[in-house]
């Protein structure tokens, strides 16, 4: 039997020093505030389970629906639910982070996940750049440009506009800057080191700084810049475009102006509608809406104008 039951989520809210109010202002969700940093928008992550919105599995959470219904999710062995989709609006600069990959954090962080992530970018202002990388050539000058707080020279910064796609491997060196809104696809994993916080105090204080962790994490030397990141300005509509297939996770970019249909083949598959709107299979979708096509779910008809990114997990995604 299909499982034809689309599971709608209730996205989980975050309030950043760094957020703004462009998640109630542009994507129409009920939160207060003006900090409002992150949108959790499919996640199972013990700092933030998202609701089943409505169906037969109103009220219940993503990670009990991962534990209890693996059906749904292609029997996948997995402890946990693989992957967190955010929404990220950042009214100022993020710090200077890191993140650690599976075999540290297993270690050092009481088994949790690493964090592969990577970022579409819905809105940023004109010649924007994110910080992607440093200028370390070795270990030892990392540990001097870092222990010296020499910045400037090593931090690198690259050029990004609206509609670009970057992975960010564990152990790259990276901060979104304000004025960025993205959308991120990532393992789920809340673990972050914070590098360097441009010297700012938050009611006083500085925010605390993890120098040793980061320094055990951070990839020496950087990965190149060509080949980091992907426009999709060039793409074709009306399909799944594969943005991305690394060892955790593929994700595709679908920009719709017509009826398709496409089969579900994967253990599920998560999209989020990132503009405009239409119609899932009858169901009404709309920008900001996240949801997921179980396993087995069969052929889907997508209809609208609308703009989605949609994912994946990938087979590599075990415990170790
Ligand atoms: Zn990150």
């Amino acid at each position: 039997m299909l499982n034809k039951e689309i599971i709608f989520l209730s996205p989980v809210f975050k309030h950043n020093i760094w957020g703004g109010e462009k998640l109630r202002e542009d994507f129409g969700y009920n939160v207060e505030g003006t900090d409002i940093g992150e949108c959790w928008g499919v996640s199972a992550n013990e700092n933030g389970d998202c609701k089943v919105r409505k169906g037969r599995y109103a009220g219940k959470t993503l990670s009990w629906l991962w534990r209890e219904r693996t059906e749904l999710f292609g029997n996948m062995d997995i402890d946990r639910f693989p992957l967190l989709i955010k929404l990220i609006d950042a009214k100022d600069d993020l710090s200077i982070q890191v993140h650690p990959d599976d075999a540290y954090a297993k270690e050092n962080e009481n088994g949790s996940f690493g964090k592969m992530e990577c970022w579409y970018v819905l809105d940023c202002p004109d010649d924007a750049s994110l910080v992607i990388g440093h200028n370390a050539r070795d270990k030892e000058e990392l540990k001097a440009m870092v222990r010296g707080g020499e910045w400037k020279k090593f931090i690198r910064e690259i050029p990004v506009k609206k509609g670009d796609f970057i992975q960010i491997d564990p152990g790259t060196v990276h901060a979104i800057k304000g004025g960025f809104v993205i959308l991120e696809t990532q393992q789920n994993s809340d673990i972050t080191y914070r590098i360097y916080d441009y010297g700012r105090r938050y009611k006083g204080e500085l925010r605390e700084l993890h120098i040793d962790k980061s320094l055990d994490v951070i990839s020496v030397p950087a990965k190149s810049i060509e080949g980091t990141v992907r426009n999709t300005s060039v793409m074709k509509k009306n399909v799944l475009q594969e943005l991305i297939s690394c060892q955790y996770y593929k994700v595709f970019w679908i920009d719709l102006d017509r009826e398709i249909t496409l089969e579900q083949e994967f253990p599920f598959l998560i999209i989020s509608v990132i503009d405009g709107e239409g119609s899932v299979d009858g169901c009404q979708v709309k920008k900001g809406d996240h949801f997921i096509l179980p396993y087995n779910y069969g052929t889907a008809k997508f209809d609208g104008r609308m703009q989605m990114i949609a994912s994946v997990p990938n087979n590599r995604n075990k415990r170790l």
